[in-house]
């Protein structure tokens, strides 16, 4: 598969090492019998599994209802047009105030756990696997968000080594009838830029040249937009956080592992060839949380504070995904560049 073969630029990238011998998709606590149940479920509306969602509209959205829309003066001339409208206007923001895009308690999210434990992805500065990293966010991103509500959301761990198996991680999601695909990773550097120290009596690697939280998403998708739509509200709460973005991809000293910059503010990437995203059905983004190679930065996605506030960015953003009023909603920003090579 063309995407399989391009998928791998980085060690780092638990796309590109990720590989199933079996692949479970876990909510979080369910028993062996729960998760069968699941994966022979069939979604409520299945259409989504072969049609993708598309992003629901923003609470702020000026598009009328259809139903209020018929309540227009144009059909009543005689009544006064400015009541009539401004009794429209209101009842459509009542509408969009009260009524949320998506039901939580149904949205299908899946919450993907970068590498597998045999291949566990990038090394630490401190010689911890980045499959940990992974699995820790993972798995309290998900009891955040179900306890937020959204208690369809499952978490998506793999097992086993090879890389055509990642064509089974996206089946399985494809075949789930999710809605969205998040996919959680935590980045590293080119060998290149690796340098020599001693950890713990242990002869490690790293490098503080770099570091920072990124995400990307592939044109190739098959719903771009809302993709590239989820991860602007990720991305503009990280960046609200404080947290140093991963501005290293756009540089040409990347080479090969270079990538477009569609977001600057948003700190989002175009990653056309990056299996997850390229041939999931559903609207799909990768998150770099931090990096595990900056030693600074290593303790940090370590601790509960900078996961907490990871954690926090996502599901606010999928709150404003569904259409959801959010607490405060980040203005969006114009696209900085599409493409350039
Ligand atoms: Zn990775």
């Amino acid at each position: 598969m063309r995407g399989a073969s391009k998928s791998t630029p980085l060690r780092r990238c638990g796309v590109t090492a990720a590989a199933i011998a079996a692949l479970l998709l876990l909510p979080v606590g369910a028993s062996q019998a729960g998760i069968l149940d699941w994966l022979k479920g069939k979604p409520e509306h299945p259409k989504a599994a072969a049609k993708p969602a598309a992003a629901p509209k923003p609470v702020a959205s000026t598009k009328s209802e259809p139903t209020t829309r018929s309540l227009a003066p144009a059909a009543k001339p005689a009544e006064k047009p400015q009541a009539a409208e401004k009794q429209v206007a209101e009842k459509e923001r009542v509408a969009r105030a009260d009524k949320p895009k998506c039901d939580p308690a149904k949205f299908r999210l899946i919450v993907d756990v970068g590498h597998t434990r045999k291949s566990d992805g990038a090394l630490s500065a401190r010689n911890v696997p980045e499959y940990d990293f992974n699995l820790r966010l993972a798995t309290r991103l998900v009891e955040k968000l179900k306890a937020d509500g959204f208690t369809w959301t499952r978490l998506m761990i793999t097992e086993g080594r090879a890389r055509p198996s990642l064509v089974r991680r996206v089946a399985t999601a494809n075949s789930s009838g999710a809605e969205l695909f998040l996919s959680i990773h935590h980045d590293s550097v080119p060998e290149k830029f690796m340098e020599n120290w001693e950890f713990e009596g242990k002869k490690s690697k790293y490098s503080d040249r770099f570091g920072g939280w990124g995400l990307f998403v592939s044109k190739d998708n098959a719903n771009f937009d809302a993709s590239f739509a989820f991860a602007k509200m990720i991305g503009k709460r990280m960046r609200a956080q404080g947290f140093r973005f991963a501005e290293q991809y756009s540089q040409p000293i990347m080479g090969k592992y270079r990538h477009d910059l569609l977001d600057k503010n948003a700190g989002i990437y175009r990653y056309d060839h990056l299996v997850v995203l390229m041939t999931t059905h559903m609207p799909a983004v990768l998150l770099e949380a931090g990096s595990i190679i900056n030693r600074d930065e290593e303790l940090q996605v370590a601790g509960q504070e900078r996961q907490d506030a990871t954690i926090g960015a996502v599901s606010d953003a999928l709150k404003e995904y569904c259409g959801m009023p959010p607490a405060a909603t980040p203005p969006q920003e114009p696209l900085v560049s599409s493409s350039n090579h």
